[in-house]
């Protein structure tokens, strides 16, 4: 059996209706796992959901806000519920407030800190006896440049993303000992419908990112299906708490 098999494993991915998630709940479905998709558009997640059975693959759609507590916790039980076991769990879901600090309301930070941060600490708890339960668990955060880089314009979203890291690697400390670990990927700038209306906002930052990427594009979504698999796959037993970039070069270049 191959070490990226994931037969016989079921996935949660939080925003898994649409860009980068719906990558990712792709690659997964591709390499064997039941994927369920947890979002709140369900018109997006019915047109994802015929892509993932496409594939071959159960996939099914559970409602989530990441706003509410107990709606993370009932998708990460509903998700365990529907396929007798949850292995892997994909914190994916995020937003932003694009406004200078001084602009930023208290509830707009709240906001985006709870779909981004508060949202992946308390899926990843709900997760933990389930992981236990099935003897391990793989889980992935989403993170960003801005988990690195800042951003005058994103002060809630870089500490977000930064604070996600420090939550990964916090949990892949805990629970290793548990077999279960825990990473986060970096993306870079990636072709989403989270992207392209800050393209539609930024005059120039289509020429900037393509100017500031090394590999001269932007990312799709479809790129994120490979580490995906792998983080989520025996391939990578003895990795957790690593943060890695997925970026086309954009974070090693000075
Ligand atoms: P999309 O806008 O395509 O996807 C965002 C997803 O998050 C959607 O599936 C959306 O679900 C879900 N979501 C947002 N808020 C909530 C909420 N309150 N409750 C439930 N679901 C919610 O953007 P991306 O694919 O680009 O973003 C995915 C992740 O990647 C995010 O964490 C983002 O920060 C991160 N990222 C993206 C980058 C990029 O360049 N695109 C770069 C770095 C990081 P619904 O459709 O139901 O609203």
């Amino acid at each position: 059996m191959s070490a990226f098999d994931l037969s016989g494993r079921t996935a949660l991915v939080t925003g898994g209706n649409g860009g980068i998630g719906l990558g990712i709940a792709k690659g997964l479905a591709s390499a064997g796992a039941a994927v369920v998709i947890a979002a709140r558009n369900e018109k997006k997640a019915q047109a994802a959901l015929s892509d993932l059975r496409a594939l071959g693959g159960n996939a099914e759609f559970v409602a989530f806000d990441a706003l509410d507590e107990s709606s993370c916790r009932r998708a990460v039980d509903r998700a365990a519920e529907r396929f007798s076991r949850l292995d892997i769990l994909v914190n994916n879901a995020g937003t932003t407030v694009r406004k200078p600090p001084q602009e930023l309301t208290a509830a707009e930070w709240h906001q985006v800190m709870d779909t981004n941060l508060t949202s992946a600490f308390v899926c990843s708890q709900a997760a933990y006896p389930h992981m236990v339960r099935a003897g391990g668990g793989k889980i992935i955060n989403i993170g960003s440049m801005m988990s690195i880089f800042a951003s005058a314009y994103a002060v809630a979203y870089a500490a977000s993303k930064g604070g996600i890291v420090q939550m990964a690697r916090s949990m892949a400390v805990a629970w290793a000992k548990d077999n279960i670990q825990v990473n986060v990927i970096l993306p870079g700038w990636i072709d989403t419908d989270l992207t392209r209306s800050a393209r539609e906002q930024v005059p120039g930052l289509n020429e900037r990112v393509l100017a500031r990427t090394p590999a001269q594009r932007w990312g799709s979504p479809d790129d994120f299906a490979g580490v995906a698999v792998f983080l989520a796959s025996a391939a990578s037993n003895f990795i957790t708490g690593a943060a890695i970039p997925i970026d086309g070069g954009y974070s090693a270049q000075t």
